[in-house]
């Protein structure tokens, strides 16, 4: 990886300097980590099944008309993004209560919420991402109230579509965090402004997924709560949407990918 210029080192992901000026290369680690970094594991196979179904993701919101940051994958790793200045904050949007909301308002997880419910995490480790008004996102300057609105109807029309997408393949979509990104793009008239796009991942690291017969989770929180079978359970995800052409045996993926352009 010394070939490319690392511009910053995340708990899952590496980005390095792109090809072109305004892109940049997303590398998915195996590392997963849990509680602000606590806990911490290497799990095979994971980096390449979440670049397999972030991009899978990335590719359908395109086709609905969500921008995103997406512009192609490279190889099992790495994907060609655009560069776009990250908002500070984590978008939460929840079907049914669990995690920090049930914890947080002592709700039974699994309860169904009446309807989606958009959340907002100030982006910073060192708090553990505490959730945010919308006050505090205006007062201080995090984003502006036209960003806010985009985001949040950017965020339901995201949830609305993985719902279904999820459904199809008999699981529930519980929950799910993403990330937007500010865009400079140039007007017509040569004047410059922002485009507000999602970026980051969508992957089985930040949604949680429970299958529809069993409520079995499909997600990260089989690691964080130490319930086994992480890379299988992300196995089982990607091979329900089409990516890999079955689950395996045990532990590492089967890489051999329904596309062929490894
Ligand atoms: P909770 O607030 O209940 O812990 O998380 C809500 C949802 O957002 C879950 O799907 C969880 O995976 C995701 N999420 C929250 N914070 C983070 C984070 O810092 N990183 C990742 N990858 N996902 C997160």
């Amino acid at each position: 990886m010394s070939r490319r210029k690392q511009i910053y080192e995340g708990k899952a992901k590496i980005l390095y300097e792109g090809p072109e000026p305004g892109t940049l290369v997303q590398y998915f680690k195996d590392d997963a980590t849990a509680f602000n970094a606590q806990k911490k594991a290497i799990l095979d196979g994971k980096g390449v099944l979440n670049n397999r179904i972030s991009e899978y993701v990335m590719i359908r919101l395109g086709e609905i008309g969500i921008p995103t940051h997406f512009i192609k994958r490279l190889n099992m790793r790495e994907q060609l993004i655009k560069k776009v200045e990250i908002i500070p904050l984590e978008v939460i949007c929840r079907n049914v209560a669990a995690g920090t909301m049930a914890k947080r308002l002592g709700m039974e997880e699994g309860t169904k919420l009446p309807r989606a419910v958009v959340e907002f995490c100030l982006k910073r480790d060192d708090l553990g991402d505490p959730l945010v008004a919308e006050e505090h996102i205006h007062a201080f300057g995090w984003a502006t109230h036209a960003e806010v609105d985009e985001m949040i109807a950017m965020t339901l029309r995201i949830n609305d579509y993985l719902q279904g997408m999820f459904a199809g393949i008999g699981i529930k979509l519980i929950d799910f965090k993403i990330e937007f990104g500010r865009l400079d793009i140039t007007m017509d008239n040569g004047a410059t402004a922002h485009q507000v796009i999602l970026a980051d991942e969508i992957s089985p690291d930040s949604c949680r997924l429970w299958d529809r017969e069993t409520d079995r989770k499909l997600d990260k929180d089989r690691f964080r709560r130490d319930l086994g079978d992480v890379t299988e359970a992300y196995t089982e995800v990607a091979t329900r949407l089409g990516i890999l052409k079955e689950a395996t045996n045990k532990g590492t993926p089967n890489l051999s990918v329904v596309s062929n352009d490894d």
